[in-house]
């Protein structure tokens, strides 16, 4: 595996492609990425707070002259993390899928700001948000700034004489991910795609269409590897979170009984009864899910 430093700050990783990284890629310590050809350039998400978003900018135009003024901003995703930053950048266009153009209306900063604020009312859930961002973070100074143009598929532009390819992805990690692939540089940033030593945070799914991603990118030509969180990696770093090792064990669908038990002994006292758990793993079957060595193909058809 590539083994770049994970120190916070700008990485030069060739090609005029540079990543920002923030440890130690917990919640809300995302990365960005920058892209200059010529006098044009194109920045790859933004941060969690103005503040940030702020030093990453200036750390940008010390070190690279051509990231002057931010000409073109990519949303990989809706989450804050990768947007709240996007006032500082107003005059971009900002590009990003429709699904999570609709998203970002829904999660606006004043509703971080919120939650944060009243956090001794609202209980454990809004205080357990306050200890792993709220207390880092400032929501309350942001002004949203939407995406001035959307695609829903898939996106081919340039950034000088850089082809760049944004790919939709999601719905997995939320409604509209998309990666942004330089097929000529051999570099893809993943947006939130890929957690690097973290563990990835599902808040839309299917699983099935994250697998589907990181299969994308194992088919890519592809050298370096910049995830939404964690350290910059190569196409091993896709390929560790497979469950290849596994993946000849029959009765995969007992996974149903297993999550089912597990969430008995983490305490949740509503129980499905057994049929509903049958009833589960034969949608498991229906939906292609199964690795289906006892039975054939046919008798369970894949459903898309
Ligand atoms: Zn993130
Ligand atoms: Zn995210």
């Amino acid at each position: 595996m590539a083994n770049w430093q994970f120190t916070k700050g700008l990485h030069d990783i060739g090609n005029g492609c540079y990543a920002y990284l923030q440890p130690d890629g917990g919640w809300g310590w995302s990365n960005a990425g920058l892209i200059v050809d010529g006098e044009e350039n194109l920045l790859v998400d933004t941060l969690f707070d103005l503040r940030l978003t702020q030093e990453m900018l200036d750390t940008m135009r010390d070190a690279v002259p051509a990231a002057r003024s931010i000409r073109t901003l990519v949303n990989t995703h809706s989450n804050g993390d990768h947007t709240f930053g996007n006032q500082l950048v107003r005059g971009a266009e900002i590009i990003t899928t429709k699904a999570t153009a609709d998203e970002m209306l829904e999660r606006p900063p004043e509703h971080l700001a919120a939650l944060v604020r009243d956090r001794d009312q609202l209980g454990d859930g809004a205080r357990f948000l306050y200890e792993m961002m709220g207390k880092y973070f400032r929501w309350d100074d942001v002004v949203y700034t939407e995406p001035t143009r959307t695609f829903d598929e898939q996106l081919n532009i340039k950034v000088g004489a850089k082809q760049v390819r944004l790919v939709k992805a999601g719905p997995a990690h939320t409604r509209g991910d998309l990666l942004v692939y330089l097929p000529e540089r051999r570099i893809v940033f993943t947006g939130d795609l890929l957690f690097m030593g973290g563990h990835p945070v599902i808040w839309a799914g299917p699983i099935t269409n994250w697998i589907k991603a990181c299969d994308t990118i194992l088919g890519w030509d592809v050298d370096v590897v910049v995830p939404g969180h964690g350290p910059i990696t190569d196409k091993t770093g896709v390929a560790q979170i497979s469950l290849d090792p596994y993946a000849d064990w029959i009765d995969s669908e007992r996974i149903i009984l297993n999550v089912a038990a597990l969430y008995r002994e983490y305490g949740m006292t509503e129980r499905p009864d057994v049929m509903t758990l049958w009833a589960d793993m034969y949608r498991f079957h229906q939906a292609g899910l199964c690795n289906c060595h006892r039975h054939p193909a046919p008798s369970h058809p894949v459903v898309s």
